[in-house]
């Protein structure tokens, strides 16, 4: 039997999936639950249910940093009781890769989504935090792409990360709801207050993409407008860095993409090289929260990062 699947998994800090993929990105079947409780034990049931001798391999793609060649996840912040696990341990008989999960993401957009018609591509995750991945020719290249922690401010507030004035601190979600906050804890006038019914801390980014873009609610398009302008200095050095045929926004805020995205090309027009920037497409992600899922299968397919767990 030809062996013409593959599995994909995708463990993120809110929920995992797992998925047997066609070489086509075709997702023929799917499980999707929350990243809780013995999260190795149930990812790893989805997969032996998932199994058959069609299979060639499994791709998994982790919030976190990993270890490719030793299949370790080094450090997930999103999900610390995963630190230090090796997938060897789960006694899988077909080969495996590990990546991070928006490296992934990165690669099932550029493989099967908006990035199909563009060799070089950035990928960025715009959510509760900013992740990205590169790819270079079709491939994914190997590196950390943690493009969310470049400096941008060097007096900038604390990160998580133990720098400074990282790019996420000013353009994720995370810190849009953070600015929306302060400004109505010291008495700003919005809409949201409205919406709210008395609680502030009950506002989601979605209230506020909807008070910006239907409701013309002025602290909702500052703070995205705002957000939108850091954006774009990341995604300006991004250009000068790489010279990507392609920019690729994906995650919950492109939601926001007329006031936040457009003021961030606005600003990337401004700052990066002109013939790099003419040069470069910016576009939304078209695979929504399968390209992990899709993406981590193709490392399979492309044999990219393969190893063979017979051999650990
Ligand atoms: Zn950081």
């Amino acid at each position: 039997m030809t062996k013409q699947y593959a599995i994909g998994v995708d463990l993120g800090g809110t929920n995992l999936r797992v998925g047997l993929v066609t070489p086509e990105g075709e997702v023929l079947k799917k499980v999707k639950e929350p990243s809780t409780g013995d999260i190795m034990g149930n990812m790893k049931k989805a997969v032996d249910d998932l199994m058959s001798p069609e299979v060639k391999g499994i791709g998994i793609g982790v919030a976190g940093v990993v270890d490719r060649k030793e299949l370790k996840v080094i450090a997930s912040p999103n999900i610390p009781q995963i630190n230090g696990f090796s997938f060897g341990s789960l006694g899988f008989t077909v080969p495996v890769s590990v990546e991070n999960d928006a490296n992934a993401a990165a690669l099932g957009e550029a493989s099967f989504g908006a990035g199909r018609e563009y060799p070089n591509s950035v990928l960025l995750t715009l959510g509760t935090g900013v992740g990205g991945g590169l790819i270079y020719k079709g491939k994914l290249l190997e590196v950390a792409a943690e493009i969310g922690h470049m400096s941008i401010d060097t007096g900038g507030g604390k990160c998580f990360c133990g720098n400074n004035g990282c790019l996420e601190l000013y353009c994720s979600a995370r810190a849009i709801m953070a600015s929306i906050i302060k400004a109505l804890e010291s008495g700003a006038e919005s809409i949201l207050r409205e919406h709210s019914q008395g609680n502030i801390y009950r506002i989601t980014p979605e209230d506020v993409y909807k008070a910006a873009l239907e409701e013309g609610d002025n602290l909702s398009r500052e703070t995205l407008r705002e957000a939108g302008r850091y954006l774009g200095v990341g995604i300006a050095n991004m250009i000068n860095i790489m010279s990507p045929d392609a920019v690729i926004l994906a995650g919950g805020l492109i939601g926001a993409w007329n006031i936040y995205i457009d003021e961030a090309i606005k600003e990337a027009a401004k700052r990066a090289f002109k013939s790099l920037y003419q040069k470069t497409a910016i576009v939304p992600a078209t695979l929504g929260d399968e390209a992990g899922l899709v993406g981590a299968a193709n490392l399979i397919f492309q044999g990219q990062a393969l190893h063979d767990l017979s051999s650990l």
